[in-house]
């Protein structure tokens, strides 16, 4: 193991394992800082685009993904309202030929998993739980990370990959909390055979409605099903405090086709989760710190993307710091110049997505119109995104 002195990373969620992966194998030392008591993952689904397959191949994990991925046969649009199919991406040869990957589903506890199994198997990475970043000092020559244990560490450098929250964000950039879009989340997974429509179990399915939509995909070689559903609240855009809860999700999907109305008996109402995101903002790296993943450029989960940004942040983190040897100022400004446009058109278009799903009137008759028009062998909207990136 060469490198000099450690780096840190604050944070062990996908974002910040991937970069103590990348930058182990590219021959540092690393030590992460999770601020729960335990690394871990939530138990529901997560897509992972076709831009991602060579990222994993880099991290020298995608055998051990494999076995856990689920490779839905399309990517289905369907009108919430009738049920009826708008228009899809064909994932077969085609898409296999043009990208040359697949789109796969995974539950995020068996990605979360393989990964953090191949930090454990580096002899060149430490793990800490309960290690929250309180703030950090960048004394030039070094970084020190102070916790909330009241422990410090020290390393040559320190990579903010802890989240939407980011205290290392704050003190990078100082922009405020991030943005309450007011859309909730409800989540669920059940086994697929208690899933009563099961005509569209093979395919990755969004049920687009007026300020709402629902997403189903089965994981775990097809035995359970993920199911998602998000309302964009009306209450929230009126400024009432019981904004999103659960009857306002049923409320919103009372005009829905039965069979979609349906669906939603299979996610929890015992928890949801608030999404928030920034307008894109550069300016990430200052001395010896930068930031990665969700810290970096969070964003709407309309592209499902974040989580593929973050790994292909790690990868061009660890290219950057090899190409500039130990000058690490120089590889963090040329990672966030590299990274910077592609995160950014992706949080924008994240929105747009948004705003084309929720649709409601005119609004909805031109993107079902659009949508008829459209050939499912070419995804002209996320062409660009699939190809990935070049290292
Ligand atoms: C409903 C929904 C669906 C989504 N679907 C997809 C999808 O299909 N595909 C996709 O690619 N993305 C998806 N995403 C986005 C994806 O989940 C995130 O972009 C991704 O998890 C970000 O990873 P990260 O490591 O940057 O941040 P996080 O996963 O938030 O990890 C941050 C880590 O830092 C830790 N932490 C926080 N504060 C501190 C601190 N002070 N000190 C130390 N550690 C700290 C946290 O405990 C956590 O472990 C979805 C998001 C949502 C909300």
């Amino acid at each position: 193991m060469s490198g000099g002195a450690e780096i840190l990373v604050a944070g062990g969620g996908i974002g910040g394992l991937c970069a103590a992966l990348a930058l182990a194998r590219a021959g540092r030392r690393v030590r992460v800082l999770e601020k729960a008591a335990e690394f871990g993952e939530i138990g529901y689904g997560i897509q992972m685009g076709p831009n991602v397959r060579p990222m994993l191949e880099r991290l020298g994990i995608a055998d051990a993904i494999e076995p856990h991925a689920v490779y839905p046969d399309a990517l289905v649009l369907a009108d919430g309202l009738t049920g009826g199919e708008l228009t899809r991406i064909d994932l077969g040869a085609a898409f296999l030929a043009r990208y040359g990957y697949r789109y796969f589903v995974i539950h995020r506890r068996d990605l979360h998993g393989a990964i953090i199994e191949a930090c454990r198997a580096h002899p060149g990475i430490a793990l800490e739980a309960s290690k929250g970043l309180v703030r950090f000092d960048d004394r030039g020559d070094r970084v020190i990370a102070f916790c909330e244990d009241g422990t410090q560490c020290e390393g040559a450098a320190l990579i903010g990959a802890d989240g939407l929250w980011s205290p290392t964000r704050a003190a990078v950039i100082g922009d405020g909390p991030p943005r309450m879009a007011g859309h909730f989340v409800y989540r669920g997974v059940v086994p697929a055979e208690n899933i009563v429509d099961r005509s569209r179990q093979d395919s990755m399915v969004i049920y687009a409605g007026p300020n709402l939509h629902l997403v189903q995909y089965r994981l775990r070689g097809g035995t359970v099903m993920n199911n998602v559903a998000t309302i964009a609240s009306r209450r929230h855009a009126r400024g009432e405090r019981d904004a999103g809860g659960p009857d306002e999700l049923e409320e919103m999907f009372e005009r829905c086709d039965p069979r979609v109305r349906q669906m939603l008996r299979y996610v929890g109402r015992d928890r949801n989760w608030v999404l928030h995101d920034r307008p894109p903002v550069p300016g990430w790296t200052k001395g010896n710190v930068t930031l990665l993943g969700d810290a970096a450029h969070p964003m709407l989960q309309y592209l499902a993307q974040g989580a593929c940004m973050a790994i292909e942040d790690a990868v061009v983190l660890a290219a950057k710091v090899s190409a500039h040897g130990n000058d690490l100022n120089r590889a963090f400004a040329a990672y966030q110049q590299e990274r910077f446009y592609r995160t950014a058109r992706v949080q924008i278009t994240a929105r747009a997505f948004g705003d084309i799903l929720h649709a409601d009137g005119g609004a909805r008759e031109l993107r079902n119109h659009l949508c008829a028009q459209r050939d499912p062998d070419f995804p002209a909207e996320v062409d660009w995104l699939y190809r990935g990136i070049t290292l």
